[in-house]
């Protein structure tokens, strides 16, 4: 990480970033931009460092807000209509751990709709363009952020992922992206989105970048009761030696770019003397539409709260309260969000209860139990992040069925709660960039880190 010193003062690292910002302004990547605040904090740590004061781990740090963080800078949108008149009045943990290390926010980034999607086409504010190709998706839900590291206008950005949202646009965009195990980072202050699965997590150009920001975010946090006590900064060195690949995920659903990738880094870890164990995970066919399940049903749940009354966006031509909620709810969310609350809705209600979603959590057991006894076999497990690269801007939006089959590789880490880190291992023969996971098992996230620096 750059941070800023005697030498390179902190208004000119958010000035270059501002501008680079503006430069590329056609990739639709941030939704405002943050310019007064940031260069105000710019010069105060420019200050500090005069006075010889400590100005922080990340002191003047230029860094990309994912929009579904709240902070009382600008408006919290979370990509939508009916936030999008929202002046939080109150500031993420992570953003204030951030911001008390120096870093600077300048620009909020875009994402689909309450983080709903897999490509940044769900957005109010129009889709977010890929870094490497404009005619194609950035991947979502985390589409800005992820472009905004991928093109050097911050050195890192915020993400949440609740079924691959920062895993699978990092490895679109060719750059580190990393989910910790579900509570190490406490998401007070983050837009919920299925509370179960929902982790915050961050996009960088190295595993070394990463590791220090999980050092600066990691720990308990009263006003989030699922956060764990700080176990990242106390996790003991371990030896990584045996890694698993799932044969299951080597069909000719996977485009073989990706399925080669694959092989190529196996090789590098055998060559490294890591010994590759080869997995039977059958559960996890069923890890998507366990997904498409659970997270729908806490979505309504989330979402109901958007009613018009308490929070922003409020439609003025209804007649009476029961219309306030209708044409507020119709108007302000997408139809992906809107989709997802009839979903969920659908398998909470009395007569499909236990067909559906009763059924999904015995299902999602399951999976935990086949991820505990596959890391009794090995240390980590590398798989693709998805089955494709990325693909072209229009292409599924219109299919919710095959986006949320681009899914099927992500979702079952977050129904289980661990860590996984996408990693960036090359381009296709087009220049689009590929992605591979490491997923540990709960709390190894520290180890992930330590084993990616090795392999760079
Ligand atoms: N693409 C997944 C979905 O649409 C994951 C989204 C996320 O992680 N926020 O649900």
């Amino acid at each position: 990480m750059q941070i800023a010193t005697k030498e390179v003062s902190a208004v000119d690292m958010v000035k270059t970033a501002l501008e680079k910002a503006k430069r590329f302004e056609n990739y639709n990547i941030f939704i405002s931009l943050n310019e007064e605040n940031a260069l105000r904090k710019a010069k105060e740590i420019d200050e500090k460092i005069k006075k010889g004061e400590n100005p922080g781990r990340l002191a003047g740090v230029p860094y990309a807000l994912k929009d579904n963080f709240l902070n009382p800078e600008g408006n919290s949108t979370a990509a939508s209509k009916i936030l999008e008149p929202l002046g939080s009045p109150i500031t993420a943990t992570a953003v204030e751990k951030l911001e008390k290390e120096g870093a600077i926010m300048i620009g909020r980034a875009n994402l689909d709709a309450f983080a709903h999607g897999s490509s940044t086409e769900n957005s109010y504010f129009g889709p977010t363009k890929n870094s490497k190709d404009e005619a194609r998706v950035a991947g979502g839900s985390s589409g800005g952020s992820a472009v905004a590291v991928a093109l050097d206008i911050v050195q890192f950005a915020t993400g949440t992922d609740t079924g691959g949202s920062i895993r699978q646009p990092a490895s679109f965009n060719g750059v580190f992206g990393f989910k910790p195990t579900y509570g190490t980072i406490s998401r007070y202050g983050v837009v919920a989105m299925a509370s179960s699965t929902d982790v915050i997590g961050f996009f960088t150009k190295s595993a070394d970048d990463m590791d220090l920001l999980m050092s600066i975010c990691a720990g308990q946090d009263p006003k989030d009761m699922t956060t764990l006590p700080d176990y990242y900064n106390q996790t003991p060195a371990k030896d990584v030696k045996r890694i698993g690949v799932i044969k299951d995920f080597d069909n000719d659903k996977v485009a073989p770019e990706i399925r080669e990738a694959l092989k190529s880094e196996v090789k590098k870890l055998e060559s490294k003397g890591c010994e590759i164990v080869e997995l039977d995970m059958p559960t996890l066919k069923y890890a998507l539409a366990v997904y498409y399940i659970i997270v729908p049903a806490e979505v309504s749940s989330n979402l109901s709260r958007y009613d018009g009354i308490r929070y922003a966006y409020r439609s003025d031509d209804a007649k009476d309260l029961a219309d306030v909620y209708s044409k507020t709810r119709n108007d302000g969310f997408m139809p992906e969000n809107k989709r997802r609350i009839m979903i969920g809705n659908f398998v909470l209600s009395s007569g499909f209860y236990d067909a559906y979603y009763l059924k999904a959590q015995k299902a999602r057991t399951k999976i935990i139990e086949e991820y505990s006894k596959a890391f009794e076999k090995c240390d980590f497990i590398l798989t693709p992040v998805a089955p494709n690269p990325a693909f072209k801007l229009g292409e599924k939006v219109n299919d919710p069925v095959s986006m949320y089959l681009e899914d099927v590789m992500s979702v079952p880490i977050n129904l289980a709660g661990l860590p996984s880190l996408s990693l960036p291992v090359g381009e296709t023969k087009d220049g689009l960039s590929l992605g591979l996971q490491l997923i540990g098992p709960r709390r190894s996230d520290k180890n992930i880190l330590a084993f990616a620096k090795e392999l760079a």
